[in-house]
């Protein structure tokens, strides 16, 4: 059998999900039959852009001998030092016979508004990532910008952490930054906000000890059983 370095290792794409980050952009996640490399187990690794999953890089050039990533694919991956692991080729050889090229969604998975590669003014070329149009009403946007807003320290109001953005998002409390701002108007609302939230953490951690009890039950159970 082939041998691998250790920074190396075999495994297959188990499917390729789509990020939307905070400014838009749709970025490719490839998520892996869990292998481990280097000591490390991966599970994830980034496929960049949808030319790179082609097997272009950014000027067009064949990356991995200009072969396509798909789902199903035996990849070989890498991650040496503190560098991000990366797919280097992929085995074509095992490549089932029902694998069909990646599709990249032309569309944001998040909020439906479309996705368009931008034009770069500079160079005439096309940009090679993809942005959701969505801008506010995009949730993945609005969401990042926002806990991005407070992490920055533009502001300082107490009990505002980058953990409640979420929260008060999902309560509908604020859209939008400026929304921050009237949060000390709606005391009413925050405090029920928050009231759920340490109500739903008390259940979870009961649930989770309760799990425990019944662990240590069995276990003594099964001493009992000898
Ligand atoms: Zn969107």
């Amino acid at each position: 059998a082939h041998k691998f370095p250790a920074e190396q290792a075999m495994t297959t794409v188990e499917k390729i999900d789509i990020q939307v980050g905070r400014t838009g952009t749709l970025a490719p996640v490839a998520r892996l039959a869990p292998v481990t490399v280097g000591g490390v187990v991966v599970e994830n690794v980034t496929l960049h852009n949808e030319d790179y999953i082609k097997g272009l890089d950014s000027n067009g050039l064949p990356i991995r001998d200009g072969i396509d990533v798909r789902i199903g694919d035996t990849v070989v991956i890498q991650r040496a030092g503190d560098v991000i692991p990366q797919i280097v080729s992929v085995v074509i050889d095992k490549r089932p016979a029902d694998a069909v090229p990646y599709e990249f969604p032309h569309t944001c998975p998040i909020c439906g508004s479309p996705a368009t590669r931008e034009i770069n003014e500079k160079t005439g070329k096309e940009d090679s990532r993809r942005r959701c149009t969505g801008e506010l009403i995009c949730a993945a946007q609005a969401v990042e910008g926002l806990r991005h807003f407070v992490s920055r320290g533009a502001m300082d109001i107490e009990g505002l952490g980058a953990e409640n953005i979420d929260l008060f998002f999902n309560a509908g409390l604020i859209k939008t930054a400026a929304d921050i701002f009237t949060l000390k108007d709606r005391r009413p609302d925050v405090t029920r906000a928050l009231a759920g939230r340490r109500e739903e953490q008390a259940r979870l951690r009961e649930a989770a000890s309760g799990k425990t009890r019944k662990n240590v039950r069995s276990a003594e159970e099964r001493n009992y059983e000898g």
